[in-house]
């Protein structure tokens, strides 16, 4: 395995929109699309300098990630190719993909030419990326330094489209039945576009089997194929802080460092196709089964000490070896219960993600009885009516 590549984004001093009353309006108008109130927007101008501005679909009301250590700032993921201008594509454009598509148009500077299942979220976001640029036009930073003009979203009718208009075509897609109807759809599915020339780079979660079979199939039309699944939820996604776990064609990889840089702040290339995609599983059954047993010690402590008792629970956790960032984020959560629950990362996703994790397990030959039990337990937060809320819904499969 390659060793892993250093990286970060933004340039000293930031890049895009000073926080200009241009700018704060702008928010206002991107908080309908992202979700957020007028209020939440209020605290944008303060997190936006703190970010260097340099995203402005920054969710206004999540908190900014920590400024880059002195030593990474500046330095691209990749020396060649990639941000800057171009135009490039992207397929499905749900919670992970609209914010990563913004980064694209809003800090590589790029034209995206989107497409996505429900063109209301398309045209959405279109609408939200040209306030956004248009308020950076406005502003007095004018996306100074080296920052790029920003970009635009352009919308197209069919995934063939995409590909047809742009190189370097990205996709975001849910499960390997998504990739099926947009990489194979009789009418303009993606595949039938791929030429040489042409490349896909999927960031979807999927199995290894499908990342595999997509891989082929684009290069038996002469197109070049990353898999690139990313660590990192709706908020990374959002302050383009993701990690990307790429695979497949090295010199893909390289060539798009400048947008993979506008999207996270990590990347690693872990080799042939499937690396990406059976880390990205580990990891995430990892994280998934550490969420299910504070599920499980939550449920408890109501159950013995009652509701009032879990914030005792959550002070004593943060003490300890085992105080993290998602049980601080998602404890309270929990313990508020369904009103808490819009989704980050819905739980059927993660579920499906458990579900290619055991699969593997079982061709590997490696037993995985916590992994087994926790898909047991997504599986009844399924049946509950639980899949589109956020996976920390799973609680409510271990309430009375
Ligand atoms: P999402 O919000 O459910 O979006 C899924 C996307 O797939 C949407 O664009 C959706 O289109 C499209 N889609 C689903 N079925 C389709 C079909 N039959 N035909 C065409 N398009 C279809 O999911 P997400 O959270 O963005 O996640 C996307 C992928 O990233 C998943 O593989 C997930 O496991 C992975 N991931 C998610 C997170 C996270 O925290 N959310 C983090 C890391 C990785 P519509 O808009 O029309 O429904």
């Amino acid at each position: 395995m390659a060793p892993p590549r250093a990286a970060f984004l933004a340039p000293a001093g930031g890049r895009g929109l000073a926080p200009t009353a241009a700018a704060a309006a702008a928010l206002r108008r991107l908080s309908a699309f992202t979700g957020g109130g007028a209020a939440a927007s209020r605290g944008f101008a303060a997190r936006c300098a703190r970010q260097g501005g340099r995203s402005l679909l920054c969710s206004p009301w999540t908190v900014a990630p920590p400024a880059p250590p002195a030593a990474r700032r500046g330095v691209r993921m990749a020396a060649t190719g990639g941000g800057g201008g171009g135009t490039v594509g992207f397929l499905g454009l749900g919670i992970m993909g609209g914010p990563m598509a913004s980064n694209l148009a809003l800090t590589a500077g790029r034209r995206v030419v989107v497409w996505n299942r429900s063109p209301d979220k398309a045209e959405a976001l279109a609408a939200a990326v040209a306030a956004a640029a248009k308020a950076a036009g406005s502003g007095d930073g004018g996306g100074g330094g080296d920052a790029p003009a920003p970009g635009e979203i352009v919308l197209a009718g069919s995934p063939a489209e995409v590909v047809a208009a742009c190189d370097i075509t990205y996709a975001m897609l849910s499960t390997p039945a998504a990739a099926d109807a947009v990489y194979h759809g009789a009418a303009g599915g993606a595949l039938a576009a791929i030429a040489p020339g042409k490349a896909l780079v999927d960031c979807s979660t999927f199995d290894v089997a499908t990342s595999t079979a997509t891989a082929a199939a684009v290069a038996a039309r002469g197109g070049r194929f990353l898999e690139a699944p990313v660590s990192g939820s709706k908020v990374p996604a959002e302050t383009g802080t993701l990690v990307f776990l790429a695979a497949g064609d090295r010199s893909l990889y390289e060539e798009v460092g400048g947008d993979l840089d506008a999207m996270g702040k990590r990347a690693f290339y872990l080799g042939a196709v499937g690396a990406g995609t059976r880390m990205k599983l580990v990891v995430n059954t990892t994280m998934i089964t550490v969420l299910s047993a504070l599920a499980e010690a939550i449920a408890l402590t109501e159950a013995t000490d009652g509701a009032d008792a879990v914030a005792a629970l959550h002070e004593v956790l943060a003490q300890g070896a085992m105080a993290n960032p998602m049980y601080a984020l998602k404890g309270p959560k929990m313990a508020a219960g369904a009103k808490a629950y819009a989704p980050n990362f819905p739980l059927e996703h993660a579920q499906k993600d458990l579900r290619f994790t055991l699969a593997l397990a079982e061709e590997a030959t490696v037993p995985m009885p916590v992994a087994a039990a926790t898909n047991a337990l997504f599986v009844a937060a399924k049946a509950r009516g639980l899949g589109r809320d956020d996976f920390c819904a799973v609680v409510e499969a271990l309430r009375p």
